[in-house]
């Protein structure tokens, strides 16, 4: 039994006083937490200089009859670039088949749990790796007290998320009275991490959310300056896939940019998988602005597949939507550095496809499939799912002759 006020494990290390905040990055070096790394569950570090961590929430009411699908798609989430996948826990029977496929799985799974300490509890019998609770939401010091030496014990981290739209009453009565939101969501924050420290629990990370871009920012951003806890990032209730996407894209891609956010999840009115592909390109896009910036890169490089595809118009001899919405998932589960291009006519599409790793455009009548830059094959429009297959994983192969299929194309 370790307990409290041992500070609990994982790689701890604090930067407090040496933060490198200048005008242009405002990231101050975050203490590292490690979620998982225990039995047969991944270690995935959040924090300090460890890559940004994407991650996502399951959308659905767990089953038990459900438990082997639900295994297979997260493996299949693993294969997109979900590092930690997230339940709602909203009983003991939750918590029950949440622990069974805990068991099962090697991504770290995280319980979210509201109000009832005894759901928390349960969840950390079994190899659940994060919990997501707040000390306030339990009210009962003794009852956080367990829930923490129990986390201690156990070596689990817990998310503290204070979001917009639940803040404490008299927080929310100062907003009334004139608090920015963007600090009202600190202080509740910092509230709750007074709580943890009380206990000497440090294996804590913070989000704060609202559904507002500036109020994201400037919440995250005052927190960064004055806080060293690793922070989860994301606007809540975004929207339907697209504004969602935009609205996220604008508010995370500028901090993590500026260096601060350790993990990301984008909150889509849409499928878990569109939103690992949606952090995944905003960490794309933070990691080009802060090469514009001068910013910190490294933690947002990633691998993977670009896909460049055309917008179609008049001219399309090949249907590009429908050919990016049956592929997208599986390219962006390509554990290979390519880039796809598809296009639609012969008017820019064999010009663009020429750069890419692999290509496939609209060609009067045919399809062309090209290869660095060489028109390889000429096919049907029937054909060109299986032509295609073909010649990514020939593509794949070359560019990571080491690494496993795991696009299953
Ligand atoms: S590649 Fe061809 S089909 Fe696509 S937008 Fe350009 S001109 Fe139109």
């Amino acid at each position: 039994m370790r307990g409290l006020p041992r500070r609990s494990r994982g790689k701890i290390r604090l930067y407090v006083g040496t933060a490198a905040m200048n005008g242009e990055n405002r990231r101050r070096k975050t203490r590292t937490v490690r979620i998982g790394g225990f039995a047969h569950v991944n270690a995935v570090d959040v924090g300090g200089d460890s890559p940004v961590v994407v991650q996502t929430m399951w959308k659905d009411r767990l089953r038990e009859r459900d438990l082997e699908e639900t295994a297979r798609r997260i493996a299949a989430l693993g294969d997109m670039g979900c590092r930690v996948l997230r339940f709602a826990v909203p009983d003991l029977n939750a918590a029950e088949i949440l622990g069974r496929l805990a068991q099962t799985v090697s991504m770290p799974l995280v319980a979210d749990v509201h109000f009832d300490h005894k759901i928390a509890l349960r969840c950390m019998d079994f190899p659940v790796a994060k919990i997501r609770v707040n000390p306030g939401n339990i009210g009962d010091m003794k009852k956080v007290r367990a829930v923490l030496e129990k986390a201690a014990d156990k070596g689990v981290p817990i998310r503290v998320g204070v979001n917009a739209g639940s803040l404490p009453r008299d927080v929310a009565e100062k907003v009334e009275r004139g608090m920015s939101r963007a600090l009202a969501l600190v202080e509740t924050a910092e509230r709750e991490l007074a709580v943890f420290d009380e206990f000497g629990f440090a294996d804590v990370l913070v989000s704060m959310k609202a559904s507002g871009i500036a109020d994201t920012v400037s919440a995250n951003r005052i927190f960064a300056e004055r806080n060293d806890a690793p922070l989860h990032v994301g606007v809540t209730e975004a929207g339907p896939p697209i504004v969602g996407a935009v609205r996220s894209g604008a508010a995370l891609a500028s901090l993590l940019a500026e260096g601060v956010g350790d993990t990301v999840r984008v909150s889509l009115s849409d499928s878990a998988e569109n939103e690992i592909i949606a952090a995944r390109e905003i960490c794309n896009a933070a990691a080009e602005l802060a090469g514009v910036s001068g910013g910190p890169t490294d933690r947002l490089l990633r691998g993977g597949v670009k896909v460049i595809s055309c917008p179609r118009c008049g001219r399309h001899g090949f249907d590009t939507h429908g050919f990016t919405s049956r592929w997208l998932a599986r390219l962006y589960a390509l554990d290979a550095d390519l880039t796809v291009a598809v296009m639609g006519c012969e008017v820019n599409g064999p010009g663009e496809a020429r750069h890419a790793d692999i290509g496939i455009t609209g060609a009067g009548n045919r399809v062309l499939i090209f290869r660095r830059g060489r028109a390889v094959l000429a096919v049907s429009a029937g054909e060109a799912d299986a032509a295609f297959a073909d010649a990514l994983e020939a593509a794949r192969i070359e560019a990571s002759p080491d690494r496993p299929a795991t696009g299953k194309t």
